[in-house]
């Protein structure tokens, strides 16, 4: 009889979970997998895949806007919510079905209940049922954070709820600065909501290049959405269908939502971490790992959002494949967490890798930036009032591109291209010998000659 009723036990039926038991069931172990909600995880049931979709959906509004200049009439045009949550819970449906087999399929067992930890290798399923696993892998993810217990609490949805409104707010108060608030504004303002962002900074988008977050904010802006900073909201009262917002300045604002996207934290709470002796990381409240992803228990491991390192979905999934590959695979490897390209879906997106600006002067003596903001070929007929900027951060002593930072349409694209480039240490002399592809707004980053700024520090100019 075998030892353990499993080789390996994954807690959490998301992105890093789902790629973790498919990888360690090829490598031929017996995997369980539980999912205690639905099989997809944060990002295909309420991250970015519905999000993605609803950027889409409230996107369509610019292309009506923008279509008169192009000869187009389109006399009357209406939007409906209802249709928009149906269809997009459809498509959610179809993938969390996609998700169940796909693990199925190459022999892993999907447990629909909640488990939590009893000892190293024992898990207690939500029936009291119990399965000892040789390995555990913890892939939990996270969940919105609120902040403190402010009166009125209980009114604010968060970006889950926001998935399912009944109705589209003709109002709403979003607070927080960060890309899902900044997504989300963009979204309710496409579908005609009248937005008001607060954020308690002084800008939004804090850890962005700074260009990038004076360019998002002007042009969210341009399109009448209200961005208040250096505030919080302190109390909520409601009045019948109504909420007032009270802030922190003083003021405050009439809504049908409030809506917060402050933060996530780890989903750490009750999962039994103490049974096993599995260690938080005191510094971001998640499991505390190694470049294994291993806890400070040999036989258990987390990856993604739970380990609170980088809350992305193509890294939880490199996580769980580098640990299945490693302990399943006899194919020992690390995930390289440098160079991560990133994108706020925001209107107009920000696509972005590699340094800022700041973090460039503060590790390389010599920093050269070569930066553009052009109005795009599109917006000459449309006559809509938007600029993309794209910006280079480059080794002024290698050459070597540091960093790239645009805002416009199809950032994200152009961004997951340029990656390449940058991971492969490509220099500012590859980008100009690359040909541009005219006319497109891309071609500006193999065109730009002459550095618009050169940081020299001190030590290192004479
Ligand atoms: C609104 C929003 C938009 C986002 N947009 C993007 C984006 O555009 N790009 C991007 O890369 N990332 C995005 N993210 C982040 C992305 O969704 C996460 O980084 C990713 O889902 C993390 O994967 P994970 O496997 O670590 O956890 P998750 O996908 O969160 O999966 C964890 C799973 O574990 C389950 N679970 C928890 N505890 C238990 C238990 N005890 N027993 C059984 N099951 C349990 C949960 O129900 C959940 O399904 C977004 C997130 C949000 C909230």
């Amino acid at each position: 009889m075998a030892e353990f009723d499993v080789d390996l036990f994954v807690i959490g039926g998301g992105s890093g979970g789902v790629r973790a038991a498919r990888i360690a069931a090829t490598h031929g172990a017996k995997v369980a997998v539980a999912e205690e909600y639905r099989m997809g995880g944060t990002c295909v049931i309420r991250g970015c895949v519905p999000k993605k979709l609803f950027v889409i959906g409230s996107h369509i509004r610019h292309e009506i806007e923008d279509a008169e200049g192009f000869g187009w009439s389109i006399p009357q045009v209406s939007f409906d919510w209802k249709t928009l949550v149906a269809n997009k819970d459809k498509e959610i449906a179809r993938l969390e079905g996609i998700y169940t087999t796909n693990v199925e399929r190459v022999g892993a067992t999907v447990l629909k209940t909640r488990a939590v930890i009893e000892d190293p290798h024992t898990l207690r399923l939500a029936n009291g049922k119990k399965v000892t696993a040789r390995y555990i892998l913890i892939a939990t993810g996270g969940a919105p954070n609120h902040g403190p217990d402010i009166p009125g609490i209980e009114h604010v949805i968060s970006s889950n709820e926001a998935f399912h409104l009944e109705t589209l707010p003709k109002r709403i108060v979003i607070q927080g600065g960060g890309y899902i608030a900044l997504e989300f504004a963009g979204i309710f303002a496409g579908f005609g909501s009248d937005v008001t962002v607060i954020y308690r900074g002084d800008n939004i988008l804090r850890g962005f290049d700074e260009d990038v977050r004076t360019h998002v904010r002007a042009e969210m802006e341009k399109q009448g959405i209200t961005i208040l900073t250096g505030c919080t909201v302190s109390r909520i009262e409601k009045h019948g269908a109504e909420f007032t917002s009270h802030l922190s300045n003083g003021s405050s604002i009439a809504s049908d939502q409030v809506m917060f996207a402050i933060g996530r934290h780890p989903a750490v709470a009750n999962l039994g971490l103490e049974n096993a002796g599995v260690a938080i990381n005191p510094r971001n409240g998640g499991i505390a790992v190694d470049g294994w992803s291993k806890t400070s228990v040999e036989n258990i491991y987390a990856i993604g959002d739970v380990t609170h390192r980088f809350n992305l979905t193509p890294v939880a999934i490199r996580e769980g494949h580098a640990f299945a590959d490693t302990v399943f695979g006899k194919r020992p490897i690390q995930v390289d967490h440098a160079t991560i390209p990133t994108a706020v879906f925001s209107q107009p997106e920000v696509g972005t890798v590699g340094l800022t600006e700041t973090e460039a002067r503060a590790q390389f003596s010599r920093v050269d930036i070569y930066k553009t903001d052009f109005r795009p070929i599109k917006a000459t007929m449309s006559g809509r009032d938007t600029r993309i900027l794209m910006k280079l951060v480059v080794d002024g002593t290698t050459d070597r591109v540091l960093g790239c930072h645009i805002v416009g349409d199809a950032a994200a694209e152009i961004i997951q291209a340029v990656a390449i480039a940058v991971k492969m240490k490509a220099t500012k002399a590859d980008f100009d010998a690359t040909f541009a592809l005219h006319p497109t707004a891309a071609e500006e980053l193999v065109t730009m000659r002459t550095p618009t700024a050169r940081h020299v520090r001190e030590a290192a100019a004479e």
